[in-house]
């Protein structure tokens, strides 16, 4: 076998082979799992092409199987899959493909190897295996695919401004595995993806937004960033994130490329979290300073309220990037809003009162906001880089000491808006935001303890302020 494989990888190749011998279809492992096997990459999914029916050929090969996995099959595509302990096994008709200018779906038919191979994205996605008795574990590779992932090298098996034209989903494959993998693209290959950009306009925002969230949770983000803005692809998909690059200079005073900027935030925040909505955030945070940048007689660039504007635009870039509209999207606007707060606590002298409030507001997601924080410390030089992370280090010991004395990462007041309206037999109305707010302010300044009593009897004592009695 030219590929190395797990025992019980080996047994279920065996069993295809079995089967495909016994219909007397040639079959071969093909595409990602080849790729990943050389790459020595983790490898989940199993791609089988027969020439011949792919349903019919899962159908015996399911037999196979003690107990016998269910074979779920789509009669349209001429695909189906099994499931074996963990592993997903798809099998197609090898297939020849033709498109039409106004969809990326192609009319099929039925083809030979080469056919089939001929239809995949790059060389590297081509390999294939044979899983036939005359030359079982042989490699099949009529595009040097090997000798490109030797130099990590990208091409498409044939011409790429065809190939991308065909099914512009390509280029953002290009650009994923691009990331995922550390590799060049080819400079055809790379100058038919700008050539072809517009032509994104045909893939599913779905399609697109898959792509994009593997190239956020890549090891080095920036690098699929970097070639969607190069291509023109970002432009199209994502046009306010282009908006940030580039530096404007007034007086000879400049400020600092945003888009590059942000793109460093983001590879700082991927080595410390995997977390793809803390990611996004990373990406968002600085998104409307391009909306707030002034210029300032005497004061240089400001981006003043670029957090608060940038926030409120969350919920738009997320429908448009067909992102979801949940509370992961609440938790990407919190952060985008509240991302300057530790960092001004390291500007100014400490006061409890101020950590106690940064708490409070940031509750559960504290730590992704400390987080985003500590990978927004960019700059050329070192040691200004270096001096701003030991006062954030400051505040995060002070925030760390006030939580353990306080308890105030998920605090409720003691006294609920239910006891406001009750006491002074109020409605909901505003007032009862107002006394509510008071008392809250009063615990987290430090006016009075964070205890029932307490609170109860500053409450009397507004509600006689307010002019409302009990
Ligand atoms: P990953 O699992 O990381 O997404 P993969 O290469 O296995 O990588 P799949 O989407 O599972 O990606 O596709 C399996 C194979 O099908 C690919 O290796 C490639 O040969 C082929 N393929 C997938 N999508 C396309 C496409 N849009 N155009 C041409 N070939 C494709």
């Amino acid at each position: 076998m030219y590929i190395n494989c797990t025992d019980k990888e080996l047994f279920i190749l065996e069993k295809i082979a079995l089967a495909a011998q016994k219909i007397q279809v040639p079959c071969y492992l093909i595409g990602g799992f080849v790729r990943d096997k050389i790459l020595g990459r983790n490898t989940k999914d199993m791609d089988v092409v027969c020439v011949g029916d792919g349903i019919t050929l899962a159908h015996e090969v399911a037999m196979l199987f003690k107990p016998i996995p269910e074979v779920h099959f789509f009669k349209n595509f001429g695909t189906a899959q099994i499931k074996v302990d963990d592993l997903e096994i798809e099998f197609v008709g090898a297939r020849k493909e033709s498109y039409d200018f106004n969809s990326r779906k192609p009319a099929v038919e039925t083809g030979t190897l080469q056919d089939d191979q001929n239809r995949r994205d790059f060389t590297i996605n081509a390999l294939a295996i044979s899983l036939n008795k005359a030359d079982y574990g042989a490699l099949v590779d009529p595009f040097n695919g090997i000798a490109d992932l030797e130099i990590k090298n990208l091409q498409t098996p044939l011409a790429p401004g065809i190939t991308f034209s065909d099914d512009p989903l390509r280029m953002m494959r290009a650009i994923r595995f691009a990331t995922q993998l550390n590799f060049t693209i080819e400079e055809k290959t790379l100058a038919a993806i700008g050539e072809n950009a517009h032509r994104i306009k045909i893939v599913s925002g779905e399609r697109i937004a898959d792509e994009l969230n593997k190239i956020v949770l890549a090891t080095t983000p920036s690098i699929g960033f970097d070639l969607l803005y190069k291509t023109g692809l970002l432009k199209i998909i994502f046009p306010q994130m282009v908006a940030l690059a580039g530096a404007e200079y007034v007086d000879g005073m400049g400020h600092k490329d945003n888009f590059y900027h942000t793109l460093q935030v983001l590879d700082n925040i991927a080595r410390n979290t995997n977390d793809l909505w803390l990611r996004w955030a990373a990406i968002l945070h600085d998104i409307a300073k391009p909306a707030t940048k002034r210029f300032e007689e005497g004061h240089g660039w400001t981006f003043h309220g670029h957090e608060a504007l940038g926030g409120k635009w969350v919920p738009k870039i997320f429908a448009q990037l067909k992102l979801p509209q949940n509370e992961k999207m609440k938790f990407v606007r919190k952060l985008v809003e509240m991302h300057l707060r530790p960092i001004s606590l390291t500007k100014e002298n400490i006061t409890d009162s101020a950590i106690r409030r940064l708490l409070v507001d940031a509750g559960e997601d504290f730590d992704a906001l400390m987080t985003l924080c500590a990978a927004d410390i960019t700059s050329k030089n070192k040691q200004k880089v270096q001096r701003f992370l030991n006062n954030f280090e400051i505040v995060r010991k002070r925030c760390a000491e006030v939580e353990e004395s306080d308890h105030l990462r998920n605090w409720q007041p003691p006294i609920t808006g239910e006891i406001i309206m009750q006491t002074f037999n109020l409605p909901p109305s505003r007032k009862v935001g107002d006394i509510k707010t008071a008392i809250r302010d009063a615990i987290l300044d430090g006016v009075i303890p964070n205890e029932y009593e307490a609170a109860f009897a500053y409450m009397l004592q507004k509600g006689q302020e307010f002019g409302i009695s009990n």
